[in-house]
């Protein structure tokens, strides 16, 4: 294993309850920031003009990998200007929307201007605090135990830790006591590249979200099949664009964008769903070349049942019915709720020094999307320096557990 890489830091190969484990110790970390996607990118950029010390762990081995593992036709419905992270405008006309490549591109490209210090190859594996720690959280770090894909294994320490995962850990597919048949074609939304994958005759996408959405679209124009959609809602059409203006533009303008999560507004707006971004699907449910269809009932052979009392035979099925996320690895008491969702309040969570940023709703209806995370990204870098600020750095503990 080499040292190389680490300089001005002392490793050491200690025994611990894994078999062995490299120790990244030396001077400790301001912050940990698990993730680079746009949500840990964008801490990142605002950790940097803090002058903290960090570090950006991700998993993957290269950088945007969950935009580049999308479908081919991803095209994004949020244009240039509502796609970029702050210190470097994405390199496209501001109104032309980005294909899922490009924003890859874009945030190699963003590290390597900002020389941000990402890790690569470096999956966290566990989130702890000992419980003596626990009992002094000031004093002592986080660990951040990390594993490399080749078997290697480090252990980080960090004053701070923000956890920018996304929400696409674990794709959802809804349990049915008996499935469809062996014969039919089934994949998820996140495994789906493009309609020739997929056999000739009917094809079922189940979940009108945005994803269900797209890939409707995309199904229905390519010939040799008929394509239903399966929403367990009404289909809430949202125009991308109103008086000539994108509608990011009108919902950072007016305010909406920003309602706090919480307020009444925000919860209103909340629960009107979050809609369909698709102007096309529109027009082919109008044309009959997208149909509609209720909830999914049963299933019987290749006949699938729905609960608008209808019925149709299908060569395959696209789920888009979204993830699971997943904060197992987080061995953090009272960090979790009893679901494995995580406890925090606008992002900050009870436990003093982690914080969240990039989930669903955070603190406004657009958390999930690039404008919102930076907006909380730097949100969230605030209160990780007010929290600094109430607590004055003490010495850190680098004793081993
Ligand atoms: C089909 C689709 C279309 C979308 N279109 C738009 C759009 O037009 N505009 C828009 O703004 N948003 C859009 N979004 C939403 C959103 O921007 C993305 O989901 C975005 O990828 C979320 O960013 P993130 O940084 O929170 O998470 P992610 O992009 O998922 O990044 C999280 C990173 O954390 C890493 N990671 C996970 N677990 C660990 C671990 N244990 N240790 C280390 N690293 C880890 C992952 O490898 C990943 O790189 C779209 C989403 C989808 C699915």
């Amino acid at each position: 294993m080499s040292m190389s890489a680490m300089p001005g830091q002392m490793a050491a190969m200690v025994s611990h309850s894994i078999p062995s484990i490299c120790v990244i110790s030396g001077p400790d970390y301001d912050a940990i920031i698990i993730g680079a996607g746009q949500a840990g990118l964008a801490t990142g950029y605002y950790l940097q003009r803090q002058g903290k010390r960090f570090l950006i762990l991700e998993g993957a081995a290269t950088l945007g990998s969950s935009w580049r593992s999308r479908y081919d036709s991803l095209i994004l419905f949020t244009p240039a200007h509502y796609s970029s992270l702050p210190g470097l405008p994405f390199p496209l006309s501001p109104n032309t929307c980005p294909t899922k490549d490009q924003v890859a591109d874009y945030f190699t490209r963003y590290v390597d201007f900002h020389q941000l210090p990402v890790k690569l190859n470096h999956r966290v594996t566990r989130l702890s605090k000992t419980a003596s720690q626990l009992a002094s959280p000031l004093a002592s770090p986080f660990e951040i135990q990390v594993s490399d894909g080749a078997g290697n294994a480090f252990l980080y320490r960090a004053r701070n830790v923000i956890v920018a995962t996304g929400s696409s850990q674990n794709p959802y597919v809804p349990h049915y006591d008996t499935g469809p048949d062996e014969s039919v074609f089934q994949v998820h939304s996140s495994r789906y590249t493009r309609a020739s994958a997929l056999p000739d005759g009917n094809v079922l996408v189940v979940g009108a979200g945005n994803s269900g959405a797209l890939l409707s679209v995309e199904l229905a124009t390519t010939p040799s099949r008929r394509t239903y959609l399966s929403t367990n809602g009404p289909l809430v059409f949202k125009p991308l664009r109103v008086l000539g203006k994108s509608i990011f533009w009108w919902g950072t303008k007016t305010g909406l964008f920003n309602l706090p999560t919480r307020s009444r507004l925000g919860r209103r707006l909340r629960a009107g769903g979050e809609g369909v971004y698709s102007d096309d699907l529109k027009r082919l449910v109008r044309a009959g070349k997208v149909r509609v269809v209720a909830e999914i009932e049963r299933f019987s052979g290749r006949e699938v049942f729905f609960r608008d009392g209808t019925a149709e035979t299908f060569s395959s099925i696209v789920w888009a019915t979204g993830y699971r996320s997943d904060y197992r690895w987080m061995d953090l008491a009272g960090a979790l709720d009893s679901n494995g969702g995580p406890i925090h309040e606008a992002g900050v969570s009870p436990v003093g020094g982690a914080y969240f940023v990039g989930l669903s709703w955070q603190r406004t209806a657009t958390s999930a999307l690039i404008l919102g995370a930076v907006r909380d990204a730097r949100f969230i870098a605030g209160k990780m320096r007010e929290r600094e600020v109430a607590h004055p750095r003490e010495p850190v503990s680098t004793d081993l557990p």
